[in-house]
């Protein structure tokens, strides 16, 4: 098939009555599909249902060290929990705090904290005239939606290949003392499914904040998310990089069981450095006497160890990966050689991100919602939802069945297609 921006003005129009007919032939179906937001499928939460029968009346409630976890205390998690939680950021248990049932809350904690009361005695940035925050781009929506939250002004850095643009990064890190923050998910990264390369994550380690309250907010919300068996993504352990460039409180990792166990039942942690711990249990102490450490228990009897998590994520993996397969598929039978659009396969993760001709991600997404698929918004993948270019569209396949996603992506294609045509037909 000939690039449709070769195509002449009479083969376009002739183009756009087929493909129109052809929308309203499965718009005609009434078809309910939804690929917007990462959920795990029903099938996936059931692979842990077991754990559920971990911790029940008959069991020993005490942890390794002795501490009742039914009863108040224990403000950083129990130790074979933290341990775990090490052992899948890569790091140690020392610098890990176990907190709820979830990290964006943890983010959101990090970041309000150091608003109202400052970074290990800093400025709160409340008090300041301006906070500005690097967001590497296309993004993760909630994170955006945080710092937009505080007034904190957001500043896009283009993703590469090897992660954020890091010569942009350094230069305002490095000379902006307003720039107090950057959100980086450094694996399997929403929605591109890109992984910092060694060199991104040492020079991330080598920065030299203008700011001494900068933190990076190293989300590594896919860190054991891979798709095969044979092809895993290894990652620099950031929190350590940071200690042997002599900048160890400059990072924040974050962590969850959320897409291992259960979305919202799960564990979550953060890893830094000692005097980061100290600072953010100053207002942990103030927030909680102790989290759930029940439901700490039950992973950690469950999966007993990182090769527990690891297996477990080889089950996900079982069930997502044809859903991802399917999708792409139908991306590469319909649309390659068209020039509409271009898309990476990712090798773990919950994402595949899609960028669509220019100014054409809002009518692809809002045909594909007339004729019944629900996409994540156009413009969702960039601070204050402004997508620059109107062309980035995140693509989430974990939640429907694989028929229904090759039906969805099928719909999807076609949707793009016809507003590529649309397109091109307005120049032409
Ligand atoms: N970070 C990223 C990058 C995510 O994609 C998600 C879930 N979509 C989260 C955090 C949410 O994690 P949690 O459930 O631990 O809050």
């Amino acid at each position: 098939m000939k690039a449709y921006k070769d195509l002449s003005k009479d083969e376009l129009l002739k183009l756009k009555d087929e493909l129109t007919q052809q929308y309203e032939d499965k718009k005609a179906l009434g078809l309910r599909l939804n690929m917007a937001r990462g959920k795990p499928a029903a099938a996936q939460l059931n692979l842990t249902m077991d754990m559920l029968d971990t911790v029940n009346s008959a069991s020993d409630m005490l942890a390794s060290d002795g501490t009742d976890s039914r009863n108040y205390g224990c403000l950083d998690g129990l130790p074979e929990t933290k341990k775990l939680m090490a052992d899948m950021m890569g790091t140690n248990p020392e610098n890990v705090i176990v907190f709820g049932n979830a990290s964006l809350t943890i983010m959101y904690d990090s970041v309000s904290r150091s608003y109202t009361h400052g970074v290990c005695g800093n400025t709160p940035w409340c008090k300041l005239d301006k906070v500005k925050w690097l967001c590497p781009v296309p993004g993760y929506d909630r994170h955006f939606a945080i710092t937009e939250h505080f007034g904190i002004e957001m500043i896009n850095i283009p993703m590469t290949q090897d992660g954020p643009d890091m010569d942009l990064v350094e230069k305002y890190v490095n000379n902006d003392e307003s720039v107090k923050g950057i959100w980086c998910v450094p694996k399997y990264s929403n929605p591109q499914g890109v992984v910092y390369s060694d060199e991104t994550v040492k020079r991330f380690a080598n920065l030299k904040p203008a700011a001494k309250d900068f933190r990076i907010y190293w989300d590594n919300a896919y860190v054991i998310h891979h798709l095969y068996d044979d092809n895993q993504a290894e990652l620099l352990d950031i929190v350590g990089e940071c200690a042997k460039a002599g900048n160890p409180d400059m990072v924040y990792e974050f962590a969850s069981t959320s897409k291992v166990s259960f979305p919202g039942s799960g564990i979550a942690a953060m890893a830094t450095s000692a005097a980061n711990i100290a600072d953010v249990k100053k207002t942990m102490t103030i927030q909680t006497i102790g989290h759930d450490k029940i439901n700490q228990l039950r992973h950690v009897r469950y999966f007993k160890d990182i090769n527990g998590l690891k297996a477990k994520m080889k089950a996900h993996a079982e069930i997502m990966r044809p859903k991802f397969e399917a999708t792409l598929k139908v991306l590469e039978d319909e649309l390659s050689g068209l020039e509409v659009g271009t898309w990476v396969k990712p090798y773990g993760g919950y994402f595949i991100s899609f960028d669509a001709m220019e100014g054409c991600a809002k009518r692809i997404v809002s045909l594909c919602k007339e004729a019944g698929l629900v996409m994540t918004g156009a413009g969702a993948t960039f601070p204050y939802g402004r997508d620059p270019k109107d062309s980035n569209i995140r693509i989430a396949p974990s939640f429907p069945t694989p028929d229904e996603m090759e039906q969805a992506a099928d719909l999807f294609a076609l949707c793009v297609k016809l507003a590529s045509v649309e397109k091109l037909l307005e120049t032409k």
